[in-house]
């Protein structure tokens, strides 16, 4: 099974759509084995960001990803990486379609509401970044065989 780490960013948490974003992905059958609601240190967002210094709204993004409450989760599932980034929608607005996290919230190029990684290598340095291995939980789902 692989694992993706996501994140419900500052606008979606002051938008009171951390339960929203979490029913999406727990009703489409991916399985949350680490969550956490947390300020992120300009330490960790510089980590977490580090692909994108040097373009111009890099110091925006941090200061934006530092500024207020944000919730992070690691999910598992089978194609977990895919499948987040696309419930997750389109990073431009024109190209996030409706039915997306970011198609159904938001019209503008915003910060975008929530973090997906890009893929699974990523995906394992953004979960060791923001959890240590004791805050991950393994256990079985019952529901596991019938939801895939
Ligand atoms: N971002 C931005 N302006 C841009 C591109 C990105 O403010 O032109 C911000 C936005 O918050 C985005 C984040 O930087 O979610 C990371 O950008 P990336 O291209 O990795 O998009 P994502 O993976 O979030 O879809
Ligand atoms: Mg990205």
């Amino acid at each position: 099974m692989e694992r993706t780490f996501v994140l419900v960013k500052p606008d979606g948490v002051q938008r009171r759509l951390i339960g929203e974003i979490i029913r999406r992905f727990e009703n489409k059958g991916l399985k949350l084995v680490g969550l956490k609601l947390m300020n992120i240190s300009k330490d960790r967002a510089e980590r977490h960001y580090a692909i994108h210094k040097g373009r111009p709204f890099y110091g925006d993004l941090i200061q934006f990803i530092t500024s207020s409450p944000s919730v992070a989760m690691v999910l598992e599932g089978r194609d977990a990486v895919k499948l987040t980034r696309v419930m997750m929608g389109a990073t431009k607005p024109e190209d996030s379609t409706p039915g997306s996290i970011r198609g159904d919230f938001e019209i503008y190029t915003g910060q975008k509401l929530v973090h997906g990684s890009d893929s699974p290598e990523t995906a394992r340095q953004e979960i060791e970044n923001f959890f240590t291995a004791d805050e991950l939980v393994e256990y079985p789902l019952c529901l596991a065989d019938w939801i895939g």
